[in-house]
């Protein structure tokens, strides 16, 4: 059987992490919903097009090809550059929740990600994965942490990509990000009613890698 996996949750929650780690032990494919959001973001603000132009927004997604790949490096092209490193950028993270509340780019991004799931075993991360993309999900986890944690944890990959935000930026940014996902009429950040609920606070990733394993056994 060729097990489906979602992990949804907020910002800094530990989503990536532990879904890699999760698909490097089973052997599976790891897909990055956020990454396409945010490969979009920065074509927009790249483009002449204004943010808020959600017809214009839309009809470049229809234009836009974006591929995930499933080598270690895990590189990101979109319509054939590599955006790898781009696409983290505070100012994309600072962008993307407004494309994304734009029920056009999550219908195209949704079909991309279904034909990403059909490709085999899988496990993906996003806001959406357990409620829209995936509901048939052989596991729905929904990953939470405090606040504080989860802006700290975020600060520290930025720092080690040699970004230097203070906390409180950080936490601001967070902050306002996870209200515009939770509040968007289209796919709200909202656990799914049959997701198990992990708070991540103080919990080291093995741990979770190796309850989220055992799960996915049983
Ligand atoms: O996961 P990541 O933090 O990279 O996601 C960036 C943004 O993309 C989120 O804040 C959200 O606005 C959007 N997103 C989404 N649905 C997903 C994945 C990401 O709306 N499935």
């Amino acid at each position: 059987k060729q097990i489906k996996v979602a992990i949804d949750g907020p910002a800094g929650a530990g989503k990536s992490t532990i879904a890699k780690a999760v698909a490097q032990r089973l052997g599976i494919f790891y897909v990055d919903t956020g990454a396409m959001y945010r490969a979009i973001a920065l074509k927009t603000l790249r483009s002449s097009i204004p943010i808020d132009r959600e017809e214009e927004v839309g009809q470049m997604v229809q234009k836009t090809e974006i591929v995930l790949e499933h080598s270690e490096a895990r590189r990101v092209f979109c319509d054939g550059k590599d955006v790898t490193v781009a696409i983290r950028n505070p100012e994309v993270s600072r962008a993307v929740s407004k494309i994304a509340a734009y029920p056009i780019v999550r219908e195209r991004l949704v079909q991309l990600q279904r034909q990403e799931a059909e490709r085999g075993a899988v496990i993906m991360d996003g806001r959406d994965i357990g409620t829209v993309v995936l509901p048939q999900a052989d596991l729905k986890i929904f990953l939470t942490a405090s606040p504080e944690e989860r802006a700290y944890r975020r600060w520290l990959e930025l720092r080690n990509s040699g970004k230097e935000l203070s906390l409180a930026e950080v936490q601001h940014d967070m902050e306002n990000r996870d209200k515009q996902d939770s509040e968007r009429e289209v796919a709200p950040l909202v656990p799914a009613e049959d997701a198990l609920i992990l708070d991540t606070t103080g919990l080291s990733i093995e741990k979770i890698v190796d309850q989220i394993i055992t799960l996915t056994a049983q």
